[in-house]
């Protein structure tokens, strides 16, 4: 029984700092000419509404996307690294619209790149398969879309031919167990293809016990030759982005398996530019 509905958040402060991250991901992909194939476990609709009954009820847009929209209108640099997702972001939310992660993949991808995305939920996944089309037939996009359980089927259909791609794992954790089993898949999943790039997002929540779920979450992570990345943000300050509108989440993290190497110095230099600006705590581990 699905019951999560992304509408709700779309734009949010969690959605920022995961598809920023993926906007850097995929940029170091495209420093090299042979195409990546962008899979997703949980696609969502790939287009929100941000003036939807859904969003407009929660306004978590407003603590997150537009927030940091209003500081880089201001008379402020925003930084290099947040460039491209902005500008993909800012095309879309003139016309009151957040792209989901398959928008961000869209928007930096090049004709020899691949879109390979799995969603579950039947009105989630109709959305998609709309969005999709739609791109498909604007820009020639190579992109499919299944109706079905993203772990088999990103297993099913991984790894793409050339082997450059990226995983995007980015449950609502209504089961708990997830936080558990996706390592244990990501295992399995790198046995077959060593060289993918694997981001799985979790909420940083702020009851007690949310240590010990994530310390679990990480031991059964299996070892790799790469680098592993974790990259945490969390909201401090009611004037700044904020996390807290999702009841009983205060910050955002990704775990990042064979990461791009450059993408820690790069994150480190955002980091005072984050609190400064946005209010927000950015906490960066780099193994092994
Ligand atoms: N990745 C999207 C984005 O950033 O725009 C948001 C995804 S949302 C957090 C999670 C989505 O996963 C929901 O749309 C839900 O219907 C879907 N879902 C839940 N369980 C799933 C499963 N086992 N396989 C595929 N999709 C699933």
């Amino acid at each position: 029984m699905l019951s999560y509905q992304h509408a709700y958040h779309a734009g949010n402060f969690a959605d920022v700092h995961k598809h920023l991250l993926l906007s850097r991901v995929l940029a170091y992909l495209n420093l090299k000419p042979a195409g990546w194939t962008c899979y997703e476990t949980h696609a969502g609709d790939g287009m929100y509404d941000l003036a939807s009954v859904e969003a407009l009820k929660t306004g978590e847009a407003e603590a997150g996307i537009k927030r940091l929209l209003n500081e880089s209108a201001r008379d402020l640099t925003l930084p290099e690294v947040m460039q491209t997702y902005v500008d993909i972001v800012r095309a879309q939310l003139d016309q009151q619209r957040y792209p989901g992660s398959p928008g961000i993949a869209l928007g930096l991808a090049r004709e020899q790149d691949a879109q390979v995305l799995c969603e579950l939920h039947p009105a989630a996944f109709a959305a998609l398969h709309g969005w999709a089309s739609s791109a498909r037939r604007h820009s020639g996009a190579r992109i499919s879309v299944h109706q079905r359980d993203g772990f088999e089927g990103v297993a099913a259909l991984s790894p793409p031919a050339g082997g450059r791609g990226v995983v995007l794992i980015d449950p609502s954790y209504e089961i708990k167990a997830d936080y558990e089993t996706i390592p244990l898949w990501t295992a399995a999943l790198l046995q077959r293809w060593r060289g993918a790039v694997v981001m799985q997002w979790y909420p940083i929540l702020a009851k007690a016990g949310h240590a010990e779920i994530l310390a679990t979450m990480k031991a059964a992570l299996p070892p790799t030759t790469g680098v592993r990345l974790t990259v945490e943000w969390s909201a401090t300050g009611s004037a700044g982005m904020r996390g807290d509108r999702t009841p009983g989440m205060s910050g955002s993290g990704m775990v990042i398996t064979n990461a791009p190497w450059t993408l820690a110095d790069e994150l480190a230099g955002i980091k005072d530019w984050l609190n400064e600006h946005l209010s927000i705590v950015q906490r960066i581990e780099v193994s092994p």
